[in-house]
C-alpha cells in the first residue's frame, strides 16, 4: 500500500481542519474542541489513523465500502478510464460506454422488471431525481394532482432539500424551511421503542396500515408514490416486523401507488441478497442506489426505474439532470465494483458464512446489562442501551447521553460503532472474516462495559 507519510503533525492538521473545513452533521465548536481523529489509510476492514492507531471500521466508512478498503482493481479501473475518456455529457445526443455497461448490469442484476437506470452522484439527488420523476409519471398518465408522497418519519433519504423532505428527521426539517409542498409522513415500523403492549406481529401490520389511513386521508387520487428503506439504515438500523411489508405491498397494490425503495445501504449485498427488496420480498417500482454500488470510493447514485413507469416517462422529455449523471469514471469504477462482489462470491459469502455467524455474536450481545434488543439483518445490525430491559425503558437522561458515552468508548477501543440517539449501530465492509468479526464483538463488548460503568458512576442508569 502507497502511505503518505509525510504529512504535518496531528495536532497541527485538526487546527487546519478546524480553521477552515465545515464538517457535515456537525457542531463545528465542540468539534473543535473534542478534536477530528484523522484517518490517513485504510485496507480491508482496517482504517489507520495520523497517530498509527489501526481501528476496526464497524461502519464501513459511511455504509459504503461493501468490498472493503484498499482494491486496487478499482484504482486502476479509474486512472485507464481517465485517461481513455475522463469525461462527456449524456444530455444531447451523445452517450458513452460505461454508462451504458453499467445501466446494462444494474438492469441484470435488478429483480423484476427494474430495467433502466436514471444516474445521480449519490442517493439524496437520486431522491431528487425521483420526487420529479414520480410527478411527471401521473401528469403524463393525465392525473397531474398526483402530487403527494408519503414517507415515514425518521425515515433518511439525504440532505438535499428534496432528499431531506422525504426524510422524516425532524432535526433536519427545523433548519431551512422543509419539507416541501406534497410530502407526508406516517410513523416508522419501530417496535422496541413504540410498540407499547402490542406484540411486534401486530404492531407491525398496526404501522403497515397508517398507510392505508393516510392514503384515504389525502384521497387516493392525489397520492404518487409511498417510498421507504427496506430497513431503516441512519435511524438506527430498525428491523420492521415479519408482518409489516407484506401489508404495505399490499396497500400500494390496491391504490396503485408507486413504491420507491430507498435501497441505498440495503443495496449491493448488505442483507445478503443484492437488495433489501429480495430480502423483505417487496418488488418496487423504483429503486434509489448509491453507496455500494461503487463501495464509496468514488461518488455514484442513481434510479432503477421499471418497464411501467419507464414507458411513459419515454414517452416526454424529462426536464431534469447532472452534469455527472452517468459519468463515465464512476461508472467504470462501479462497474468493476459490481463485477468484484459478483465474481467473488461475496453476497453468497454474506448470507451463508459471516452474516450467521455474526449474528450469533451479535445476538448473544444481549445478555449485557446495558443492552435490550439486539436487532440484526445481514450485515446490518443494532442495539438498543436501556436502563431497564425487562420494561424496554428508556433513559431519565437526555436521549442520546448514553448513546455518546458508548460511542466513545468504542473510539477508544478503536472500533467504529456509530450511535444514533441511544441506539449502536454497525455496517461493516462485506468482506469482514469470520476472525475479524470476532475482534468486532470483543471490542464491542469491552466498549459497552466500560459504558455501563461509566453510566453507573454518573448515575445515569436511571429510567426516565
Ligand atoms: C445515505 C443515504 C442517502 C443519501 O445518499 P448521499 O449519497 O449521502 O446523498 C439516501 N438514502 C439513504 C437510505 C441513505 O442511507
Amino acid at each position: 500500500m502507497n502511505v503518505i507519510t509525510n504529512y504535518p503533525p496531528t495536532a497541527e492538521l485538526q487546527a487546519l481542519d478546524s480553521a477552515h473545513h465545515l464538517h457535515p452533521f456537525s457542531h463545528a465548536n465542540a468539534l473543535a474542541e473534542s478534536k477530528p481523529r484523522v484517518i490517513t489509510s485504510a485496507k480491508g476492514v482496517w482504517l489507520k489513523d495520523s497517530d498509527g492507531h489501526e481501528i476496526i471500521d464497524g461502519m464501513a466508512g459511511l455504509w459504503c465500502v461493501n468490498i472493503g478498503y484498499g482494491r486496487d482493481e478499482l484504482a486502476e479501473v479509474a486512472a485507464r478510464q481517465m485517461k481513455e475518456l475522463p469525461f462527456y455529457n449524456t444530455f444531447f445526443k451523445t452517450t458513452h460506454i460505461p454508462a451504458i455497461m453499467l445501466a446494462k448490469k444494474l438492469a441484470e442484476l435488478a429483480p423484476g422488471d427494474l430495467n433502466q437506470v436514471f444516474f445521480a452522484n449519490g442517493g439524496s439527488d437520486a431522491n431528487d431525481t425521483n420526487i420529479r420523476l414520480v410527478r411527471t409519471y401521473w401528469a403524463e398518465k393525465g392525473e397531474p394532482q398526483r402530487d403527494v408522497i408519503i414517507s415515514r418519519w425518521n425515515a433518511y433519504h439525504g440532505s438535499t432539500i428534496g432528499g431531506a423532505s422525504l426524510g422524516g428527521m425532524k432535526g433536519m426539517h427545523g433548519q431551512g424551511g422543509l419539507p416541501i409542498p406534497g410530502i407526508e409522513f406516517i410513523d416508522q415500523p419501530h417496535w422496541w421503542a413504540e410498540g407499547g403492549d402490542m406484540t411486534p406481529e401486530e404492531f407491525g401490520l398496526e404501522r403497515a396500515r397508517q398507510l392505508e389511513a393516510k392514503i384515504k386521508e389525502i384521497g387516493p387520487e392525489r397520492v404518487a408514490a409511498f417510498i421507504a428503506e427496506p430497513i431503516q439504515g441512519a435511524g438506527g438500523v430498525i428491523v420492521p416486523p415479519e408482518t409489516y411489508w407484506p401489508e404495505i405491498q399490499r396497500i400500494v397494490k390496491k391504490y396503485d401507488i408507486l413504491l420507491i425503495a430507498d435501497e441505498v445501504i440495503c443495496g449491493f449485498g448488505r442483507t445478503g441478497n443484492w437488495f433489501g427488496s429480495q430480502t423483505v420480498g417487496i418488488s418496487p417500482d423504483i429503486m434509489t442506489i448509491a453507496k455500494g454500488l461503487s463501495s464509496g470510493y468514488i461518488p455514484i447514485g442513481g434510479s432503477i426505474v421499471s418497464d411501467r413507469v419507464a414507458e411513459v416517462l419515454r414517452d416526454t422529455e424529462f426536464n431534469h439532470g447532472y452534469t455527472y449523471s452517468g459519468h463515465p469514471v464512476a461508472c467504470a469504477v462501479a462497474l468493476e465494483n459490481l463485477r468484484i462482489i459478483e465474481e467473488e462470491g461475496m453476497i453468497e459469502n454474506v448470507r451463508d458464512v459471516t452474516a450467521p455467524y455474526l449474528r450469533e455474536k451479535w445476538e448473544a450481545l444481549a445478555d449485557h446489562p446495558l443492552v435490550g434488543e439486539a436487532k440484526i439483518v445481514g450485515m446490518m445490525a443494532s442495539l438498543a442501551l436501556t436502563p431497564d430491559k425487562s420494561t424496554r425503558a428508556v433513559f431519565a437522561a437526555e436521549t442520546g447521553t448514553a448513546g455518546f458515552i458508548c460511542r466513545d468508548r468504542c473510539f477508544a477501543n478503536n472500533i467504529i460503532m456509530r450511535s444514533v440517539g441511544d441506539r449502536m449501530i454497525i455496517s461493516p465492509p462485506l468482506s469482514i472474516t469470520c476472525d475479524e468479526i470476532d475482534i468486532l464483538i470483543a471490542r464491542a463488548r469491552k466498549s459497552l462495559d466500560e459504558a455501563y460503568e461509566k453510566l453507573k458512576a454518573d448515575d445515569l442508569l436511571k429510567a426516565g
